[in-house]
């Protein structure tokens, strides 16, 4: 499979991977790392917190359910970063609540657990492309689910 490498114009992409369970937070890395992706991992919500307060990153790939606290108290705070951070949400727990919530807070993505490596590069492309830093194209973002 190959995968686009990060506009080198932009420098090293920084993901911030919020992830409590270890094996999927190894093996997310590995795969993001392979894509050319800088990787910060953090296993709870405080630490994310923290990551997120020192450095300014491109993305956060969310878990929301964490050991420590709720996961969508990071999404929040990502989003208030300047600018905001695009968050995908990553979980195994599928509820619509969960999902209408995370979109809520406006993340750009959301992916239920398990999904394959291809589907989650492809979807971290997606939402990098989003961004129009390098007037990249806008018209591939997710729809806006929630006018009402
Ligand atoms: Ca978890």
């Amino acid at each position: 499979m190959s995968v686009a490498t990060p506009s080198a114009s932009q420098g090293l992409v920084q993901i911030l991977l919020l992830e409590d369970e270890v094996h999927v937070a190894t093996a997310l890395q590995m795969v993001l790392r392979e894509a050319g992706y800088q990787v910060a991992w953090a296993a709870t919500g405080q630490r994310a917190l923290e990551l997120l307060a020192q450095t300014s990153f491109d993305l956060l790939l969310a878990d929301l359910y964490l050991p420590d606290m709720d996961g969508l108290e990071v999404v929040r705070q990502a989003r208030v970063q300047h600018p905001p951070v695009p968050v995908i949400v990553i979980t195994g727990y599928s509820s619509l609540a969960t999902a209408l919530a995370a979109l809520r807070l406006g993340t750009a993505d959301y992916l239920e657990k398990p999904f394959t490596e291809e589907e989650i590069t492809a979807c971290i492309q997606r939402v990098l492309a989003g961004r129009g830093k390098d007037g990249g194209p806008r018209d591939n973002m997710p729809t806006p689910l929630l006018k009402y």
